[in-house]
């Protein structure tokens, strides 16, 4: 017989462009870190869209700020304010430390307006010949989809029939201090770097990189640009990844857990030397700032704040971790990761193992082929953890 799933995954393959390769599962509800498909099966998220829900799905008070705001006003465009853009501002300010802030709606558009300004700052203050800015990153990076993002990646895969790339761009392997040291000259405007790499697989930099490559880059005038679409807000048990080596990068790039699921939301954020480098006309977006998603976003950050879910998160993420490293399997080849934002690597493809889990109602995704990647909601609780943990070891044991 055919299920509602089995007819709405044949439509969906049918008409969309087949970029993905989803796991066979249908969600049509959800609240906090569970999720329900069609015929009623529960299944534990522990992928949180990519660390977007880390707030858990459909979160009350979220819902209701998207509810309140939709009844008044949803889109302005920047041709005029909104009163949501600067209560927005504000919070964001004050979380980042930051002076200036861009909004944008998606993680890679935050990735272009990083770049734009990070260029435009190397012309306008440091005094870099034009056209001659130098961007550097790392190996396996990723920051998005868009020309600008691919071109940024080392992945051939993301990249293949899609040239020419941006030029100016220098990659390094990632936590090499040496390389970065090399890579710069008098043209670098930037490093731009994950401080935990997601996709590439959950990979933590070596001890004290973040650190000296921050200090490094001071002292050369080149910009420290943080991508934490994935790592800030809490995912790995710090507000941002670079809270673990105490650096606070010269700009933060937020998105994902910044709408919490509910509305795509994206922010650069940096100071005025830096920020202040775009004017009207340079760059903007027709949805970015907009008062629905802003109103979201403030809800969002309160929620992290009020929950307590960095430290969640930091607590949690250490038990599972140990929980994990107990499991006895040749198979596995390393546990890692912070809070919870955790990589377990596999001598053999992981893909099967996600569909493993999923049959006994857990739901995560592979990345890297070899790696199982568990980022569940923040707002799980220590029975729910449990309840995982079990799952996991009748797999993986
Ligand atoms: N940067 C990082 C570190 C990410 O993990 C992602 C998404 O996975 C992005 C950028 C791109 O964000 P988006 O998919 O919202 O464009």
């Amino acid at each position: 017989t055919t299920t509602v799933t089995d007819t709405i995954i044949g439509t969906t393959e049918r008409y969309g462009a087949k970029n993905y390769h989803p796991l066979p599962i249908v969600i049509s509800k959800g609240k906090g870190v569970w999720v329900e498909d069609p015929e009623g099966n529960r299944y534990m998220d522990m992928l949180s869209a990519y660390s977007a829900v880390n707030q858990g799905h459909c979160h009350p008070e979220i819902i209701q700020a998207l509810k309140e705001q939709a009844d008044r006003i949803t889109l302005t465009s920047r041709a005029f304010h909104n009163d949501q853009l600067a209560p927005f501002y504000e919070k964001i300010s004050n979380l980042t430390g930051k002076s200036r802030l861009l909004p944008m709606n998606t993680g890679a558009e935050a990735v272009e307006t990083a770049v734009k300004a990070v260029r435009r700052w190397a012309y306008d203050v440091k005094g870099v010949p034009a056209n001659r800015a130098e961007i550097i990153v790392c190996e396996n990076n990723f920051h998005g989809r868009t020309m600008t993002a691919v071109s940024l990646s080392s992945n051939e895969e993301y990249k293949r029939g899609f040239g020419p790339m941006l030029p100016g761009i220098k990659v390094i392997p990632y936590g090499d201090l040496d390389a970065l040291a090399h890579a710069i000259t008098p043209n670098t405007a930037a490093f731009m770097l994950e401080p935990i790499q997601g996709e590439a697989g959950i990979i933590v930099p070596p001890k004290g990189f973040l650190k000296a490559a921050y200090e490094l880059c001071q002292r050369e005038n080149v910009l420290f640009v943080a991508d934490e679409i994935q790592t800030g807000l809490g995912r790995t048990g710090k507000m941002f990844a670079c809270d673990w080596e105490g650096v606070i990068p010269d700009m933060y790039i937020l998105g994902k857990a910044l709408g919490a699921g509910v509305m795509p939301i994206s922010v650069v954020a940096a100071n005025d030397d830096i920020l202040g480098v775009f004017e009207p006309g340079s760059h903007g977006s027709t949805f970015g700032g907009n008062p629905l998603a802003c109103a979201v976003s403030i809800a969002a950050i309160d929620v992290i704040l009020k929950e307590q879910l960095v430290n969640r998160s930091h607590q949690l993420g250490t038990y599972f971790k140990e929980k994990l490293k107990e499991i006895n399997n040749p198979l596995i080849k390393e546990v890692r990761g912070r809070g919870l934002f955790i990589g377990v690597e596999l001598t053999v493809p992981a893909r099967e193992y996600c569909e493993q889990l999923k049959q006994v109602g857990l739901l995560c995704k592979e990345t890297h082929i070899n790696v199982i990647r568990f980022a569940p909601p923040l707002v799980m609780s220590i029975v729910e953890m449990d309840w995982a943990i079990d799952r996991i070891k009748r797999v993986l044991s």
